[in-house]
């Protein structure tokens, strides 16, 4: 067993579980979960990464997947403090990297208040996984220079307050994050600031995942794919140039992992 020089008992580390694969999980990660005397984790965590917990270990579930809450946020916090002060070493298990709309703050801010020590081990997100199962780059040099990460989560009865015109930027990727729902909300805010009907749209589902799918449209039809062409897991949307897939429709269905795609030069960045 190796030493946890930077994992002492009382202590609490947020570690990105990545995108479900568990191969993407970073080393760090791994070993952070193999000393774990505690593991909370959530919905987003892939099947096989808990595997590599301790068979001592306790695992507890505390999701909440968007309408269903189960635990609070303030539950959580306060599990993951009171197991900390009780001498456990506290591994909090996120989808993805813990520091993209992952509720870090509220977290790290809880263990800090309590003087519980706190770090995080990041995770590869949910943008980059999909940019590789479809085999493309989120960037395109000169084309998409610019890459933004956004959630189109509203609050229960609100409607999305985003900043439509920031957001239209025909030089820039967008990867929305919780948007499958608002999609049409998003559709028409980025085509009533200016973005054409036919900027590149793609949408991966449970990327990845053995059970990943995408699915290639354009924004004007967005609304339409995201009711029809997607399942039930996770989602992210990706618009702009960079997420044009010329050969999709002719590609057998997705595949997991890393496949190498013949690209042009132009891709290549
Ligand atoms: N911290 C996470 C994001 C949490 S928000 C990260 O860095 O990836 C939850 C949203 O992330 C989901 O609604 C979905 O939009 C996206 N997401 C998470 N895992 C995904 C996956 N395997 N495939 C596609 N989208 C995913």
């Amino acid at each position: 067993m190796p030493e946890h020089h930077d994992f002492e008992a009382g202590t609490v580390w947020l570690v990105g579980a990545g995108p479900g694969d568990p191969e993407l999980l970073t080393r760090k990660a791994e070993r952070l979960i193999a000393a774990a005397d505690v593991v909370f984790h959530d919905a987003l965590v892939g099947p096989g990464v808990l595997d590599f917990a301790s068979p001592d270990a306790e695992l507890v579930y505390v999701g909440k997947r968007s309408g269903r809450h189960s635990r609070d946020q303030g539950s959580i916090d306060r599990l993951i403090v009171d197991a900390a002060l009780a001498g456990k070493r506290v591994v909090r298990l996120k989808g993805g990297d813990p520091a993209v709309f992952g509720r870090a703050t509220e977290e790290l801010q809880a263990c800090r208040d309590a003087a519980v020590p706190v770090r995080v081990c990041p995770g590869v997100t949910a943008a980059s996984a999909a940019a590789a199962d479809l085999g493309l780059s989120l960037t395109l040099r000169g084309t998409a220079r610019k890459l933004t990460l956004v959630t189109a989560h509203a609050r229960a009865g609100e409607s999305l307050d985003l900043d439509w015109r920031a957001l239209a930027d025909p030089a820039a990727t967008l990867a929305i994050y919780m948007g499958k729902a608002a999609a049409a909300e998003v559709a028409a805010g980025l085509l009533g600031a200016g973005l054409p009907g036919d900027t590149p749209v793609a949408l991966v589902e449970n990327a990845s995942l053995p059970s990943s799918r995408n699915f290639a449209t354009r924004l004007d039809l967005l609304p339409l794919a995201a009711r029809t062409a997607l399942g039930d897991g996770p989602a992210l949307i990706l618009i702009g140039e960079a997420a044009r897939i010329p050969a999709l429709s002719a590609r057998p269905p997705s595949q997991p992992g890393c496949r190498p795609r013949a690209g042009s030069s132009r891709r290549a960045d």
